[in-house]
């Protein structure tokens, strides 16, 4: 399938996050677009540059605040005196409301929701551009092709309306099903990494038009700990438009692949017009998080699950870390689309 790509993220490089009470490498480095790659190579997919289509779709989800932060925070973070080189707050207005102030330091702490989302010169460019990547992918299915992947670096699923976390500052996944919403009444969406899809079930909550469904590692011990939980169903016009399949940490193939069947379901019984697949490929055994210890047999299923769908079908990169692993994943996931589709 076209696969769609720019080299516009490299200059993000976030280089520190807190881990366990500890600064730690980030492990959201620009490596993984290499690695993943080289999968989609390994796959013979066909690599397309994408094209700018400017603000528009990424205010079908995000705040105008929200994105005039995210573009000028690292310049403004530089006014501080003895300022890191990246933008990171640490002061947060959790759960008590609490007044929008000037001082970047707290608008920091307002729109970043944990210490993993560090912004850097380079960030805004690369996060725009990820936007772009997903929603020329999803131009390429309005068009005709049967199935299209983006890669999308950063990842998206964990950013929220107006707040960054956990490695994502812009949600892709859920801009281009907006998008996609201009040519389908409804449109669904399956999260399949390992972490839940907090932003994404978060942006869409509310609304019957478009379903969010997300397969990740229970959250009571994993992040992102206060969301994904399957008593999550959706609010009002939305309640029973959100499905959560949380399955313990380290469960293994099959019952990666069986919460991926019972997510088909529910899908089917929604009858989109598309599809958009989360790809987090971090549920894989060899990942430096761990989840699922699902092996590239365990995706290949996985990807023939979705292509069962019949649906047409948006693959956006979420998560996925460094390891030999992570490109053969890739290739394994999408094989077992086309083979099934
Ligand atoms: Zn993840």
């Amino acid at each position: 399938m076209k696969a769609v790509f720019t080299d516009l993220h490299k200059g993000h490089d976030p280089k520190r996050f807190i881990l366990r009470g500890k600064f730690a490498r980030g492990e959201e480095r620009p490596e993984r677009a290499e690695r993943l790659t080289a999968g989609l190579r390994a796959g013979n997919h066909e690599l397309v540059p994408s094209e700018a289509f400017g603000q528009g779709p990424r205010l079908g989800v995000h705040s105008v605040d929200y994105l005039r932060f995210m573009e000028e925070a690292a310049a403004e973070w530089q006014t501080l005196a003895d300022a890191s080189d990246e933008v990171l707050g640490n002061v947060h207005p959790v759960r008590r409301g609490g007044t929008m102030p000037q001082s970047i330091t707290g608008r920091a702490g307002w729109y970043m929701q944990d210490m993993a989302c560090g912004i850097g010169p380079d960030t805004w460019l690369a996060a725009s551009s990820a936007t772009d990547v997903a929603v020329t992918a999803a131009e390429l299915v309005i068009e005709g092709e049967r199935a299209a992947y983006a890669l999308c670096r950063p990842p998206g699923h964990h950013a929220y309306r107006d707040a960054a976390g956990g490695h994502c500052f812009l949600n892709n996944t859920a801009i281009a099903a907006q998008y996609l919403r201009s040519v389908h009444d409804r449109v669904a969406i399956l999260d399949i990494d390992i972490h839940h899809g907090n932003g994404t079930q978060d942006i869409f909550y509310d609304r019957a038009d478009v379903l969010t469904v997300s397969v990740h590692a229970d959250p009571s011990r994993f992040y992102p700990f206060f969301w994904g939980y399957a008593h999550e169903r959706g609010t009002g016009a939305g309640e029973g438009a959100n499905l959560n399949l949380p399955i313990p940490v380290g469960s293994g193939d099959d019952a990666y692949v069986a919460a991926v069947e019972a997510a088909a379901k529910t899908i089917a019984a929604f009858t989109p017009g598309m599809l958009v697949i989360a790809l987090g490929l971090d549920a894989s055994a060899d990942d430096p998080f761990g989840g699922a210890k699902v092996t590239a047999a365990g995706f290949r299923r996985a990807g023939e699950a979705i292509a069962r769908m019949g649906l047409p079908t948006l693959f956006v990169q979420e998560g996925g870390y460094l390891s030999d692993q992570l490109g053969p994943n890739l290739t394994a996931v999408l094989g077992g689309f086309e083979a099934a589709a």
